[in-house]
């Protein structure tokens, strides 16, 4: 197995020269990128602040996983300049349409990218009022940031020497999930089918489901083995063990909220007993918490809140 070599570069964002571009309206920041090298040009960008990043780098050009956010996206650009000797991005990959993987999609489009995905990243694109998502207002998309093209069944993409093998999940993380195999690199970038080490976001609301959620992460299973290295769409990158704890986490918290549900007990008499609370070191983390996950389990299986 390929030792992975972990390399932090330290990108001081300079704050006139996005303000030159006209890209930052805020105030001053600057954004550490971290990049991990996986080996045949596949590195992992990680801010944490949004879903990581892959990008495959070789002569071919330049394909990147997921474009992370506006104020973002410039720091994820110059971080992949810095390995491609200033090349533009000539290809995305959209893992799904959560806008914390493509609200770059805009940035890379109007520089020359081509950007793939399943079709309903493009439908709820232009019609933000589809996505269903806990009362927030959905900032507006314009046409630069839609796919260009659909993909609606298992597609393979040839580039860099590598085949590319992209995977739609479904009813999963959500209603759009692709995740993708670096098929002789033996890397996969998993989307949000994988938070490493954390309880996962499944979202309900727009197509997720738990029962498509354990299905997705088998599927992945399915295609690795012990020396995959699996960029999660959230937190480090993952092993295939890490991939069956989840599955196991998810089974036993979703059995034991489904009996409580058996036992005639409503959403808030549940939550009032902890039940998940022995999960909680090892799982619970700031956006999914223990009650996060019982609200999960609980409206997977009736469709209620309540
Ligand atoms: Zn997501």
């Amino acid at each position: 197995m390929i030792s992975t070599r972990c390399i932090i570069i330290f990108l001081a964002l300079a704050v006139l020269s996005g303000y030159a571009n006209g890209h930052i309206s805020g105030e001053s920041h600057s954004l550490d990128v971290k990049i991990i090298d996986l080996g045949s040009g596949i590195f992992e960008l990680r801010t944490d602040q949004a879903g990581n990043v892959a990008v495959l780098i070789g002569e071919d050009g330049v394909f990147m996983v997921d474009t992370q956010m506006e104020n973002l996206v410039e720091s994820i650009d110059k971080a992949q300049k810095r390995l491609s000797d200033s090349r533009d991005v000539d290809l995305v990959l959209n893992t799904h349409f959560h806008r914390d993987h493509v609200r770059g999609n805009a940035y890379f489009k109007s520089r020359g990218a081509i950007i793939m995905a399943h079709p309903n990243v493009r439908r709820y694109i232009e019609n933000p009022k589809a996505i269903k998502q806990l009362g927030r207002t959905a900032p507006s998309f314009t046409h630069q940031y839609l796919p260009t093209i659909d993909v609606t069944e298992d597609t393979s993409i040839h580039i860099n020497g590598q085949s590319i093998d992209l995977y739609h999940t479904h009813n999963a993380h959500t209603n759009s999930d692709l995740f993708v195999v670096f098929r002789e690199a033996n890397v996969i970038h998993a989307g949000d089918l994988v938070y490493t080490q954390r309880f996962p976001f499944i979202d309900i609301d727009n197509g997720g489901s738990v029962e498509g959620y354990i299905a997705g992460i088998k599927s992945i299973i399915e295609v690795a083995n012990k020396d995959t290295r699996v960029i999660a769409g959230h937190g480090p990158t993952a092993t295939i063990d890490d991939l069956k704890a989840t599955i196991s986490m998810l089974v036993d918290t979703h059995e034991i909220v489904a009996k409580l549900i058996a036992d005639g007990l409503f959403l808030d008499e549940i939550l009032a007993l902890e039940p998940l609370e022995g999960f909680s070191d090892k799982w619970s983390w700031g956006f999914i918490t223990a009650d996060r996950m019982i609200v999960t389990h609980y409206y997977d299986i009736t469709g209620k809140l309540k």
